[in-house]
């Protein structure tokens, strides 16, 4: 590991301007003239261990006042302070009874140790899991490089990757939490060096690959995300959210599916927010299920009509066509389970 100074921000402001020129604009971009930010420290330091970055300042944001809250009111919504940890999400009441889709995602996500550490803002701001990516000796597509290796058509090892626009990498975003935020409709409050804000849905944060194959997100180097915020559930809204993995104590996803439903009295699905992980190198709003699902009971007949719209674009790869009917099986089961 390589040495690096260690600074710790009193504020937002105090943070950004720590931030000049040589900040790292992509973690995989780093020198050792880099600085980065840390929150839980969970990814930056698999970086650093792994020889993948060799930041000169690391700006440690965990300890800034005002950004570890959770305020929820029943007609503003919930505000999440971004550095909230994981294990304060899994235990909050109000997020079990009102976001039941969140509280589901987050106990599954990680381990019980590492929940205690990571922050919502590192999770969604994480990288993807990519074993070629994680490798400091494949230079690939994200990385700047002229090939995906996963992709390769024999020697590709894609088991874990993407199966819906996957023209160019096929990674598949590791934030399976990311997945339950987005099918709530949850917004990205995000400050810059000059003191403004902005506020992005969550389906704008993450970044296409055919936008920016370098990117996973739009954060800029002088931006730190400060809050996520949901709306308001009515009392007619209902969630759910199911994850599949292939070691039941902890494990990344291999596809995962939340979906938030207005239900009408007589079970009839009035609007439907659908979101697959793992499934698409960004998390997924599946439209043709939520349009297939909408205005429609809610039986297993027509979850399974849904699912199967789902999955009717999928393209797998050499050796992920498993994930289409374990798609379809999650999304059919996550529908019903809000009934
Ligand atoms: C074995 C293992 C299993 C895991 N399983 C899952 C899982 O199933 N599901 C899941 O969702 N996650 C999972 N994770 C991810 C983990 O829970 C953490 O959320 C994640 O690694 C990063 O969180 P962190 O707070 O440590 O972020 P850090 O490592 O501190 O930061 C991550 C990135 O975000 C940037 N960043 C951090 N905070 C901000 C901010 N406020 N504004 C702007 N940029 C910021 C950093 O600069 C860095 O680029 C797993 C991790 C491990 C090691
Ligand atoms: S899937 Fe993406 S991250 Fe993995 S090797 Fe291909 S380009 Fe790189």
């Amino acid at each position: 590991m390589n040495k690096f100074s260690w600074y710790e921000a009193k504020s937002v402001e105090d943070a950004l301007q720590q931030v000049n020129s040589t900040v790292s604009k992509e973690l995989y971009q780093a020198t050792n003239k880099a600085a980065v930010f840390k929150s839980g420290g969970i990814d930056v330091f698999d970086w650093v261990k792994e020889g993948l970055l060799q930041p000169k300042k690391v700006i440690n944001i965990r300890n800034i006042p005002g950004l570890d809250k959770i305020n929820f009111d029943s007609k503003k919504g919930l505000r999440i302070g971004s550095n909230v940890t994981l294990a304060e999400l899994a235990s909050n009441p109000e997020i079990k009874t009102n976001y039941l889709a969140l509280h589901q995602a987050v106990n599954h996500a990680a381990t019980p140790q590492l929940r205690n550490v990571s922050t919502l803002g590192g999770n969604i701001a994480q990288r993807n899991r990519c074993w070629y990516f994680r490798s400091a000796e494949h230079e690939c597509l994200r990385k700047g490089g002229y090939l995906c290796y996963a992709h390769h058509p024999e020697n590709g090892e894609n088991e874990n990757h993407a199966i819906i626009d996957n023209g160019s990498c096929v990674s598949v975003h590791a934030s399976s939490i990311s997945t339950a935020l987005m099918a709530h409709n949850a917004t990205v409050v995000i400050a810059d060096s000059e003191g403004k804000k902005k506020e992005v849905s969550m389906d704008d944060f993450f970044v296409s690959t055919s936008k920016d194959v370098s990117k996973e997100n739009i954060l800029e180097a002088k931006e730190l995300i400060t809050e996520i915020v949901l709306p308001a559930p009515t009392k007619n809204t209902k969630s759910a959210y199911i994850k599949q993995v292939e070691r039941e104590s902890y494990d990344w996803s291999l596809g995962d599916v939340a979906v938030v439903v207005e239900v009408s009295g007589n079970n009839t699905c009035r609007s439907a927010s659908i979101v697959l992980g793992a499934a698409a190198p960004v998390p997924y709003r599946s439209m043709e299920a939520q349009q297939a699902i909408e205005d429609k009971t809610i039986n297993a007949a027509n979850a399974a009509v849904a699912a199967k719209a789902a999955m009717a674009i999928a393209q797998p790869l050499a050796k992920n066509s498993y994930k289409v009917p374990l798609f379809e099986a999650t999304i059919k089961q996550a529908i019903l389970e809000i009934s």
